[in-house]
């Protein structure tokens, strides 16, 4: 059986640390998938994800209404239709991140597309899409409140790791909580190191391949990631809660 509480303690932890990473401030969102019913996710209430605890986590189904024997008071986020959507989508997803990252905002309102120009965010993939929700929707608050805006969102997302929303943000999609953490510090930082290299470069920049990105992204085993995630706990004072990982042979986990 699934440990619950402590998959709520690592969503708290994952709040806190895309916070301090500059991936969200006030505004934004993480949830995962609940492991043992497919059609429900876990997400705080709507509150900004540094201040949020395990107390504030909220059950709810695909179509964002809130179940489970004791749900917090407060009410859930506006845009959690971004999330059930994508859950629906993507069998393989099992955590969604939703943030307004400033340094990528930029590539979604010019035509500058973002390609990961560092191993370490490779990945974000080579082939981001950027969903514009006036497109089919018009002029709104450009907001995803509803699952027709979420589906179409899903639907341009399609089998990639990320998507850019126009003049909004982006979302990101993983395995786990810790990968789409870190698929998201690095789209932040990777933004940030473009901007500056299509300055300095006079708009000529020399991309990771697609073969760069495939060979990093497979690579991106367990043990880059805990290094990663050891490390934000450390700097958000939270617990760090060691998982396995197959390091090959001749390794062990003390290795690292
Ligand atoms: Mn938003």
């Amino acid at each position: 059986m699934a440990d619950i509480a402590a998959l709520k303690q690592e969503l708290v932890t994952a709040n806190r640390i895309l916070a301090k990473e500059n991936v969200l401030d006030s505004f934004g969102h993480i949830t995962v998938r609940h492991p043992e019913k497919p059609n429900h996710f876990f997400m705080s209430r709507a509150r900004a994800p540094e201040v949020l605890d395990e107390g504030d986590i909220l059950e709810m189904t695909l179509e964002g209404v809130v179940v489970g024997p004791t749900p917090s008071p407060g009410k859930p986020y506006s845009e959690r239709f971004i999330h059930g959507a994508i859950f629906e989508a993507r069998p393989d997803v099992m955590a969604v991140v939703h943030n307004h990252s400033p340094s990528v905002i930029p590539f979604t309102v010019t035509g500058k597309k973002m390609r990961p120009i560092m191993h370490m965010c490779a990945p974000i993939g080579n082939d981001i899409p950027t969903w514009d929700i006036r497109t089919k929707f018009g002029d709104t608050n450009l907001l995803v409140t509803n699952m027709d805006m979420g589906r179409d969102l899903a639907k341009a997302l399609g089998p990639r790791t990320v998507s850019l929303m126009r003049g909004h943000g982006s979302v990101v999609v993983g395995k786990s909580i810790r990968e789409v953490v870190f698929t998201s510090i690095y789209m932040e930082k990777n933004a940030d190191m473009l901007i500056k290299a299509l300055t300095i470069g006079g708009g000529e920049v020399m991309y990771l391949s697609d073969g760069e990105v495939e060979i990093n992204t497979r690579g991106r085993a367990g043990f880059t990631l805990e290094r990663g995630w050891e490390n934000w706990c450390n700097k958000v004072e939270r617990p760090y809660v060691s998982q396995d990982w197959d390091m090959g042979p001749g390794f062990s986990k003390t290795d690292k």
